[in-house]
């Protein structure tokens, strides 16, 4: 029997083609393995958005060489974001990878491994049975943000048809799947490139109607594109749930436009504004990019000011780094030092933990919805609807369901509390 790893990092997008690639394998006659060093075959579904990431991949990559050495037969694949177009470059560096795959090019890997034409993908299942699962709808990205690598790798934006995305939550809910979160580099954009345009509302609508689904979530928006439209969507349909990731990246008009990023201070704030009036009790997470070339201290001070000020949920903070072939790498100098961009990071992480310790301790005593995922070192764990992971000891079996939890502590990052009585 051979055994098969999957090794992955990076974003959402890529856990969920991991998911989908181990279903395909699994096709094959394929069993999972717990280690590579007892796998025939490994796949590392890498990311090159930050040189950090990269420098992993290359780190396992090199680590991978003592296998083939002791297994010549064992199969070394690479997929995700690092493989360009032209594997050349990639393949006189690590000539013990036997198989470079775009992401989601998974005919490659089944040919190669099989020898057989790849089966209509609509007859594979798409992924293992789970509470909680990740449907991507859009593959790629059109916005080319100066410092951003994926339009490059992951190519042009490319939308499921609305009636295949349908057909797969379907076949989710018939195995147990209660909450979906939709995929993409930048979902508002959904549909412009197909048929008669349904967009990410008309999709929305779609699947709200499927019987059986609890929640629905979808991932990431851009601010630019994000419309009246939608906002009401969501506002509108029950099963959406009250979250959104909004990446700001910068709170300085001068480094957003440098970004190319496409909106302004005052149309975010804005943004911001109308999306809390028409959603109460929304959360809202967000992406900031710090040490962009050139950005002063006082263009940083404006970042934290409006961190400060509109009061996210969640904020992930990255220190910027230089990516061969964007426009920021070859027309910007990284000029702010490393330590600086360390310091930076750090404000904007202790800001964000006295925001999310506040918001999260006004739920003390509260009563939330959640969603029951699975267990967690012995404690039941699901998250709110709006995102907020919860954790409360019990002895029945509340794995997929919906219950009520009173709040009993909090924390920046998580809630914990007991079954809500009567529930
Ligand atoms: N499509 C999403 C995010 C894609 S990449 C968006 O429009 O925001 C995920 C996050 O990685 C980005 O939000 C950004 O904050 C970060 N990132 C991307 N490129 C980066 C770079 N060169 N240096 C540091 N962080 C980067
Ligand atoms: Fe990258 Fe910008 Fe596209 Fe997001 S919208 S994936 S940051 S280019």
């Amino acid at each position: 029997m051979a055994h098969y790893y999957i090794w992955t990092i990076g974003c959402q997008m890529n856990k969920a083609d991991s998911e989908r690639l181990g279903v395909l394998l699994e096709r094959l006659g394929y069993q999972p393995s717990p280690s590579p060093h007892s796998a025939d075959l490994v796949v590392l579904n890498s990311c090159v958005v930050r040189a950090s990431a990269e420098n992993r991949v290359r780190g396992q990559l090199s680590s991978l060489k003592s296998l083939k050495r002791r297994k010549p037969g064992a199969i070394i694949a690479l997929t995700g974001c690092m493989v360009d177009s032209d594997s050349a470059p990639l393949r006189a560096q690590f000539p013990h990878v036997d198989l470079f795959f775009k992401p989601q090019e998974f005919a490659e890997l089944w040919r190669f491994l099989s020898g057989q034409a790849y089966p209509d993908p609509k007859t594979i299942v798409p992924q293992r049975p789970a509470i909680s699962a990740f449907v991507p709808i859009i593959q790629g990205c059109d916005n080319f943000c100066s410092y951003c690598i994926v339009p490059y790798r992951r190519g042009r934006e490319r939308s499921r048809p609305p009636s295949e995305v349908v057909a797969e939550v379907e076949a989710l809910v018939g195995q147990g799947t209660k909450e979906v979160t939709l995929l993409g580099q930048n979902v508002d954009s959904y549909g412009h490139d197909l048929p008669g345009k349904p967009d990410l509302a008309d999709l929305l609508v779609e699947l709200n109607r499927i019987p059986g689904l609890r929640r629905l979530r979808f991932l990431t928006s851009h601010p630019k594109d994000m419309k009246g439209k939608l906002i009401d969507t969501i506002a509108r349909l029950d099963k959406v749930c009250e979250h959104i990731s909004l990446p700001m990246q910068s709170g300085d008009n001068h480094i957003l436009r440098a970004m190319r990023r496409g909106y302004t201070v005052e149309s975010y704030r804005q943004l911001v504004a109308r999306i809390r009036e028409a959603i109460p009790g929304v959360a809202l997470s967000t992406d900031i990019i710090v040490g962009f070339p050139g950005e002063s201290q006082a263009q940083f001070q404006n970042t934290y000011s409006l961190l400060e000020e509109l009061r996210f949920d969640t904020v992930h903070g990255a220190m910027y780094s230089p990516r061969p072939g964007t426009l920021a790498a070859r027309a910007m100098e990284d000029s702010v030092p490393a330590e600086e961009k360390r310091r930076r990071l750090d404000m904007v992480e202790a800001l964000q933990q006295a925001i999310a310790t506040e918001i999260n301790s006004r739920l003390l005593g509260k009563v939330v919805e959640v969603l029951v995922e699975g267990q967690v070192k012995g404690k039941w764990q699901g998250r709110t609807r709006t995102n907020k992971p919860v954790f409360f000891a019990h002895n029945g079996d509340w794995r997929g369901q919906l219950v009520q939890v009173k709040v009993e502590k909090t924390s920046p990052w998580s809630l914990q509390g007991r079954l809500a009585e009567g529930a």
